[in-house]
């Protein structure tokens, strides 16, 4: 839902980032005001993950430039387990397993740490166990899996569906979901996007980074932006991952290569 006058969530601005010393993020430019969902679309390679690892504050990765504000506080001097508290959430394309961690008290610290932040009262086990049942319901998920190691043995599909439980218990401000997609049958699709639908609110928003159209049927985002090489190359409403799917990714990359000859040829510009 596009509301000019709803409060910016995230304002991230020319934000640049390097892997072991390789630039990844070129420039990138986007604003998320409450209320609207967004989809990040671009082939793979296009630096898609980089830029959710980087919000998420990824040790692996090093900001080199450009700003992010999250509710107009600088997002990038704040640990990731900080990050996670204020209500940015981070969907993994591949969730990690952690063998030996309950997954239902794993979910229980997650989400009393984002209560205590948000002046919630802690919740014991049993009060939790009452949370937690109900919210299986927004992923339509068998309880059975809160009482397994966190994510271990989960199909793609249970993982990722998991990820949507904890988004549903830590009532994200900004929930970035990272190929969320990817590895779902048509029916584990229909589930998670009826979840991250669920959970949408005028208060808060998504980005949605997904390489396919197919998920945009099912979720519908108020903005698509087209990345490339690091950057967004261009940004508009629903039917541009329609154009998408029609036209392919080749003027992109002929765009992509226009860019990189305006680079090479600057230093003799300039010198
Ligand atoms: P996408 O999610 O759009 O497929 P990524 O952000 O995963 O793209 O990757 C963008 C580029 O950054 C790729 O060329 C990839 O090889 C490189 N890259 C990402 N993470 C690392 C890493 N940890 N080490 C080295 N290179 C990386
Ligand atoms: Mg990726």
């Amino acid at each position: 839902m596009i509301r000019p006058d709803a409060p910016v969530l995230l304002e991230i601005r020319d934000l640049q980032a390097s892997v072991e010393d390789q630039p990844i993020l070129k420039g990138v430019n986007l604003t998320i005001r409450a209320g609207e969902v967004h989809a990040v679309m671009g082939r793979n390679g296009s630096g898609k993950s980089t830029l959710s690892k980087v919000l998420a504050g990824h040790p692996s990765y090093t900001v080199t430039g450009g700003s992010v504000h999250y509710r107009g506080d600088n997002l990038l001097e704040l640990d990731p387990e900080e990050r996670a508290r204020i209500g940015l959430f981070l969907g993994f394309q591949y969730p990690v397993e952690i063998p030996g961690v309950s997954n239902l008290e794993f979910l229980r610290v997650a989400t009393n740490a984002r209560r205590s932040q948000q002046g919630a009262e802690e919740l014991d086990t049993f009060a939790f166990e009452d949370l937690v049942r109900e919210r299986l319901a927004v992923v339509q998920m068998d309880p059975a899996f809160l009482d397994r190691s966190v994510n271990e043995g989960f199909s793609g599909g249970e993982k990722k569906r998991n990820e949507i439980l904890q988004m549903a218990l830590l009532e994200p401000v900004v929930a970035i979901l990272d190929e969320t997609d990817s590895g779902l049958d048509i029916d584990a699709l229909r589930i998670v996007a009826g979840g991250v639908n669920q959970l949408a609110s005028p208060d808060n928003a998504t980005l949605l980074i997904t390489h396919y159209q197919r998920l945009l049927e099912v979720i519908t985002p108020d903005y698509v932006h087209v990345m490339a090489a690091g950057r967004i190359l261009r940004s508009g409403g629903k039917e541009l991952a329609l154009e998408l799917e029609r036209t392919g990714y080749d003027w992109v990359d002929e765009q992509v290569a226009r860019l990189e000859a305006a680079a090479e040829r600057q230093p003799l510009e300039v010198g």
